[in-house]
């Protein structure tokens, strides 16, 4: 394992050492879990480090000086590791950034080099109820990396400079990392946290990974007990964004459906996905917002008012609703988009009330070359064309102050669109005609 930390992103690299430095100096033990263990075992880049400090067993009372970093299994009092305290003193020796979750003991450090690091006191939680969040208490490393989805994300490597890089692989991680596989890390697994059956076919996907045999029995299980009723829409929501997110989220979309796990968005255990199949990713996958294209495909497949329903439960922004519910306009903007003696002006006419992600949405479904010119003109051309005169120059030309400067600023935009005036001049001479005209 020291070879591959060795290998670590430089920047990376020396987060984790000094992290490792200020542990030993406080006694503190400190790893790195979780799926940057994973992506550094896959050779796959990132730049998040997230850290698990572990509380500290003494032979006999607390508050002494915890001394030099004891052994792994030792017994006596729990004390724990104040995750926030460490970061904040890590913050200083990185000069980095402290954002502090009180309610989570959890901090985040944000370096001006791009590394993010995240800090957290080891903890075991427990379910009282499937489905609910967990009860959370401190514990050893053990049952931090216990509580976790996968055993491929539930190994640690160790940043005490004594043991720094030495992977610890409680739940056969390595194993199942080696040949490619998905394990959950016991029975009740999905029940305790349905999610994780979102997470195990996103990680599946990407990774063209295998999930285990019994682990998919586990799964189906837990579906057929309805597992997603108990989960509240903002935790099914931000692992569904997750996926919406992956490179390939047809993929993952498609494996659900197969597994008869769709339930968690409109009801139906499978969804049709003929039309986010036929989705041109080259139209928008350089996009930010590729995830809400993606998710207008997805909701065109479900009935309007499961639509409706979806759009109510799940915390989408209010822009992200609006959008959404513009793309199921599609039709009647083909259609218009179909006329034949449609000008440049009149393109952006029927264009320019969507925004851009929707303008985008419609571009990637349309097949039809001359409704594909004609939005894409309007992408890379005719939306960026702002008029140069402005209410003032439409005064002095003689405009009447109030509603038609706005109406003729608008004529004059459309001038401009069809006409492609280049200079101020032309525009005004625009105005003079028209007002003339009138
Ligand atoms: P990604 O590359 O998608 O960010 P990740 O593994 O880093 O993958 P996160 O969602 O950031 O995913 O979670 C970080 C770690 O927290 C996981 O690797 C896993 O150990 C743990 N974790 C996250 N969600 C769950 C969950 N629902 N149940 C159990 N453990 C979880």
């Amino acid at each position: 394992m020291e070879d591959h930390l060795s290998k670590l992103d430089k920047r990376l690299l020396s987060a984790a050492r000094r992290a490792g430095a200020l542990a030993d100096k406080r006694g503190v033990r400190l790893y790195l879990v979780g799926g940057i263990v994973r992506d550094i075992l896959l050779k796959k880049q990132s730049l998040d480090l997230d850290m698990v400090a572990e509380p500290i067993i003494f032979p006999s009372s607390k508050g002494r000086n915890p001394g030099p970093v004891p052994s792994i299994g030792g017994t006596g009092t729990w004390v724990e590791a104040d995750a926030m305290k460490f970061a904040k003193e890590l913050s200083t020796i990185l000069k980095a950034r402290l954002v502090v979750y009180p309610q989570f003991k959890t901090a985040s450090l944000s370096l001006s080099n791009g590394v993010r690091v995240d800090c957290a006191t080891a903890r075991k939680e427990t379910y009282p109820v499937s489905g609910a969040l967990p009860v959370v208490e401190p514990g050893s490393l053990k049952e931090d990396l216990f509580r976790r989805d996968f055993t491929i994300n539930a190994l640690a490597v160790s940043l005490n400079k004594n043991s720094f890089g030495q992977l610890i692989d409680e739940y056969g991680g390595f194993r199942d990392l080696k040949s490619r596989t998905i394990r959950i890390l016991h029975d009740k697994s999905f029940l305790d946290d349905p999610t994780r059956i979102l997470r195990a076919v996103r990680f599946e996907q990407r990774f063209a990974f295998s999930i285990e045999p019994k682990t998919i029995g586990l799964l189906e299980r837990a579906l057929k007990q309805e597992c997603f009723c108990s989960v509240t829409a903002p935790r099914l929501f931000a692992e569904f964004k997750k996926i919406l997110k992956e490179k390939d989220p047809v993929k993952c979309f498609t494996r659900l459906n197969q597994l008869n796990a769709m339930e968690f968005l409109a009801g139906a255990k499978q969804i049709n996905l003929e039309v986010f199949r036929r989705l041109n990713r080259r139209d928008f996958s350089q996009d930010s917002s590729a995830w809400l294209i993606y998710c207008m495909a997805l909701m065109e497949s479900i009935s309007p008012p499961k639509k409706e329903q979806v759009l109510n439960k799940f915390p989408f922004t209010r822009e992200e609703k609006q959008s959404l519910s513009q793309a199921g306009r599609l039709k009647t903007v083909w259609a218009a988009l179909q006329k034949k003696d449609l000008t440049k002006s009149g393109v952006y006419a029927i264009l320019k009330p969507f925004s851009l992600d929707v303008v985008l949405y419609f571009l990637a479904r349309a097949q039809e070359p001359m409704v594909r010119a004609r939005i894409k003109r309007f992408l890379e051309k005719d939306s960026k064309v702002a008029v140069c005169l402005t209410g003032h120059d439409l005064k002095n030309l003689g405009v009447v102050v109030g509603k038609d400067i706005g109406l003729v600023l608008n004529e004059l935009l459309y001038r401009k669109i069809d006409k492609g005036y280049k200079t101020k001049a032309q525009e005004r001479q625009w105005v003079k005609k028209y007002l003339k005209a009138l």
